[in-house]
């Protein structure tokens, strides 16, 4: 079976299309620039030279289109024909509290995702554009939805719930939802096979630190508790976003500058962390060369990223009583040993031992990096969000269609 995997936003589209039998994926790609002129689709196959094509794409429908076209081309295509796509699963941020797993699109689900629009309005409208232009272009293929929240509907009340009138969590549902759930499932189950456990009998920290960040404490498999709160901006210190403040910060902020809501909203998500600290990125690369290069701001921004994510660490050990293993994933987490070491360097009141050469060694398979006597194994596995997606996707396809034929 063939699935091809979705990441719409709001004028991007990413897709990976997985052969199934064999988990490959055979091409994956991104269409940048939707609405506006001069989109561009770029599309890559494994040993070939990167494809980029230039036109006018207008919406995702056209933008759907234009990916189904170049899978079936002629000399850059790794299909025959379209038919050749069995099932689409759909990345959906906000699945709130209607969706604890995966699920079939169908109209319950889409309503239901409309409805958590409000929770989500950056990501959720965006992916409903994603599912209409499916089913425009491919009206008879299957689509499943898989959700960044779902991974965390396991945590306990005294980990969601925040400590405000609890009217507002019953008439608005504001509570904590969490977010990278798909790339803290995946990590944890890879991390599991890794260490030859059952992941039943693990306690471990699940550090995603990407351009987003977050860290869960998974207690026998299940989200206990996670960083991100009922938005993305809640927790870790981000490439942009400020993540924990004290709440009387806003009306504080409203006070004394002339800024709207929006306007410090904004502020808060796109223009804090790393970015505003060091006042030069919100890449890690480039603030952690400053800082070699003697930038202050940029040291002062590297040591309170790290501080803030051992934080985590230390309060999700002490929520679990006890840890087995911590994990580091995502762009930033699986690349930076600089980062990791000065995490590390300050665990070892907890049993950590880093080994400073497998901390320098790099690769795309999960690793460890602490010495074989540390009493906590620190590792590094890379993230798959889209494989997990894919993974889902096929599970629910085929159990459909045993259900369909047995109902024959
Ligand atoms: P992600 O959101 O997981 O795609 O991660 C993207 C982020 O990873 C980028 O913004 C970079 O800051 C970061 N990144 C990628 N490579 C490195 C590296 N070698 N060292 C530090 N950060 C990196």
């Amino acid at each position: 079976m063939n699935i091809l995997v979705i990441n719409a936003g709001s004028s991007s589209l990413k897709y990976q299309l997985y052969d199934m039998s064999t988990e490959q994926v055979l091409a994956k790609g991104r269409v940048e620039r939707i609405g506006m002129d001069s989109s561009i689709l770029t599309h890559e196959v494994e040993q070939q030279p990167e494809v980029r094509e230039v036109s006018e794409i207008l919406d995702h429908t056209t933008a759907i289109r234009k990916v189904l076209d170049m899978l079936t081309h002629a000399k850059f295509g790794v299909l025959s024909n379209i038919q050749d796509i069995q099932a689409i699963g759909h990345r959906v941020v906000h699945g709130g509290e209607s969706f604890s797993e995966s699920v079939l699109v169908d109209q319950a689900v889409k309503l239901e995702i409309r409805k958590l629009f409000d929770l989500a309005p950056l990501h959720n409208p965006a992916h409903m554009m994603g599912i209409t232009a499916v089913e425009t272009n491919l009206p008879e293929v299957p689509q499943a939805v898989v959700f960044d929240t779902a991974f965390h509907q396991t945590m306990p009340a005294s980990s969601y719930l925040y400590a405000i009138p609890t009217v507002l969590y019953k008439k608005h549902q504001i509570r904590r939802y969490g977010f990278h759930g798909t790339s803290h499932d995946y990590v944890s189950k890879r991390a599991a096979e890794f260490l030859g456990k059952p992941l039943e009998s693990l306690k471990l920290v699940t550090c995603h630190i990407g351009n987003g960040a977050s860290c869960t404490a998974i207690l026998n498999g299940r989200s206990y508790d996670t960083s991100m709160g009922m938005t993305p901006l809640e927790g870790l210190m981000m490439g942009t976003r400020s993540g924990d403040l004290d709440p009387a910060v806003v009306p504080f902020t409203l006070n004394k500058e002339d800024l709207t809501l929006n306007e410090v909203n904004s502020m808060l998500n796109k223009h804090s962390g790393l970015l505003a600290v060091s006042g030069i990125s919100s890449d890690m690369r480039e603030v952690v060369e400053a800082m070699k290069a003697g930038h202050e701001n940029a040291k002062l921004a590297f040591e309170m990223y790290a501080y803030r994510i051992r934080k985590y660490i230390g309060a999700y050990i002490a929520a679990m009583d006890g840890v087995d293993a911590i994990i580091f994933t995502a762009g930033v987490g699986e690349n930076s040993d600089v980062l990791r070491k000065e995490i590390c360097r300050h665990l070892t009141f907890f049993g950590v031992t880093l080994d400073e050469e497998r901390n320098a060694v790099r690769s795309s398979e999960p690793r460890t990096i602490t010495t074989d006597d540390s009493a906590v194994s620190v590792l590094v596995v890379p993230t798959n969000e889209e494989l997990l997606i894919a993974r889902d996707t096929y599970r629910l396809v085929r159990n459909k269609l045993a259900g369909d034929s047995s109902e024959l």
